[in-house]
């Protein structure tokens, strides 16, 4: 096991890292920016070091300040986290090349799995169900483009190879609109994600969000712990996640875990890692995997009982996978909702000193967060300040647990989406389970009108 590792990200999941190094009897190294000298997890650490001012680019993205940083405190490892440099490929390199084990999987892999075409067609070789549409990018050629639309037939999703959090995709309903939709997929593509490529897929109507959790270690051993639903989505954002997710039978989900496990094998997969599909009218088809840990990682960790990010750092040691796929079983109902600092029906953005502080407690409650009384939600970074995760023998159970605890928690001082998760768990289509992705747009849309 390492000694000591270095933790390359901020909030609530350096937190978690931290706690997972902690269990392990690891050292862990804290970085953080000028903004966050105050945060929880700086105050508690052995060591840290400030790698540069608040703004994103010269602190959580600055390569040269986060090596340096590894190179004066000994770490032998760095942790990712999850966004910022998690799933960058060139990072992954020079954490390895500078002599530092990076905590994720190889540089190749992060890189075939970020670019979606690339992806896909790895997918479709390892025999995963994907959403029909164009064979790998889009050519130039006009009619050919056309073509392609209507075998896959309309209406039709344009996507940027390069796309991420949701930005570079088009929804196209008639071939009128398909070129103008293609041309400006494309420009906006180049200018965000610096590559121009753009893909086709047939655009489904009303699919829920599952994704698939797997872990795998150096040795091809690879197990799936069961999926996670997140269809409640708010421009593409997730904002509540749940295991296991309602109404979709076991036998199917087995059958795309062991899909999902037999690709990791060929790919060479190692760490965590998640398969995301859209699921409509009994199919699942892939649309990406996140090669990294994610956010909604705790509800996993309940019904399964096994510590995600302490395996990652494990594996990432060079430690064999301590469990077999039939030693995985899924007990209960497990459900994530996301604080952000945000009005809770409008969604802007509310950073700010929180003047109280009262977070949840008791059975099948847990708080991953980061926040204190007079902690200082600094204006720089993503508005998610803590998860509520609770857990319950059954989905009612845990329904239950949120509502409790949901009306104990306090944040005083900056707005938070609290009053949303209130009303989203007394909602009888949502308690009924199995709501589609464009379930809370819609009723936010309606709330607001
Ligand atoms: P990103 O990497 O930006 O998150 P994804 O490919 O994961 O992009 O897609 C994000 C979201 O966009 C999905 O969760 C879904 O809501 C929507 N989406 C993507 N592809 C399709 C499709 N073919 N049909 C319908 N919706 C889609």
């Amino acid at each position: 096991m390492f000694k000591k590792i270095l933790v390359a990200n901020r909030g609530e999941i350096a937190l978690r890292i931290q706690r997972a190094c902690r269990e392990l009897g690891v050292k862990a190294v804290m970085v953080y920016s000028e903004a966050d000298r105050d945060a929880k997890y700086v105050k508690l650490a052995e060591e840290a070091v400030c790698i540069g001012p608040a703004s994103s680019a010269l602190s959580y993205l600055n390569m040269p300040a986060i090596i340096s940083a590894a190179e004066v405190t000994d770490a032998e490892a760095i942790h990712p986290g999850y966004g910022f440099l998690s799933e960058n490929a060139d990072f992954a390199e020079r954490v390895e090349r500078s002599g530092f084990q990076f905590i994720g999987p190889t540089p190749e892999s992060i890189r075939i799995m970020g670019d979606k075409v690339s992806a896909k067609q790895a997918m479709i070789k390892a025999g995963v169900p994907c959403v029909p549409g164009s064979e790998g990018e889009l050519p130039d050629d006009p009619v050919q483009i056309k073509r392609i639309a209507k075998m896959v037939g309309y209406p039709v999703i344009i996507k940027a190879a390069g796309g991420g959090g949701g930005r570079g995709m088009r929804v196209v309903h008639t071939e009128a609109a398909l070129i103008n939709a293609v041309a400006m997929t494309k420009s906006e593509a180049g200018a965000a994600f610096g590559n121009p490529a753009v893909y086709m897929e047939k655009y489904l109507q009303n699919p829920r969000h599952v994704e698939i959790q797997i872990l795998a270690d150096k040795y091809k051993n690879a197990v799936y712990l069961g999926e996670r639903d997140c269809s409640m989505q708010r421009r593409h954002q997730k904002v509540i996640e749940e295991a296991p997710a309602p109404g979709i039978p076991r036998k199917l989900i087995e059958r795309v875990g062991e899909r999902c496990v037999a690709a990791c094998k060929k790919i060479g997969y190692r760490g965590a890692g998640t398969f995301e599909f859209l699921y409509e009218d009994g199919e699942f088809y892939f649309i990406e995997m996140n090669t990294r840990v994610q956010v909604e990682h705790p509800v996993t960790e309940w019904i399964t009982g096994i510590d995600i990010v302490k395996t990652q750092i494990m594996v990432a040691a060079g430690e064999k996978l301590p469990f077999t796929q039939r030693q995985i079983q899924i007990h209960g109902h497990a459900i994530e909702c996301r604080l952000n600092a945000e009005d809770a029906y409008k969604c802007i953005p509310s950073p700010g000193r929180i003047t109280m502080w009262h977070p949840p407690g008791g059975p099948g409650v847990r708080v991953d967060s980061h926040i204190y009384t007079n902690y200082f939600v600094p204006p720089n970074y993503d508005s998610m300040i803590g998860k509520i995760i609770v857990h319950g023998d059954t989905r009612e159970q845990a329904l239950a647990r949120m509502r409790t605890a949901l009306g104990e928690t306090v944040v005083e001082g900056i707005n938070t989406n609290i009053a949303l998760h209130r009303e989203l768990m007394v909602d009888a289509k949502f308690m009924e389970g199995g709501t589609n992705i464009h379930y809370l747009e819609a009723w936010l849309a309606n709330h607001n009108r």
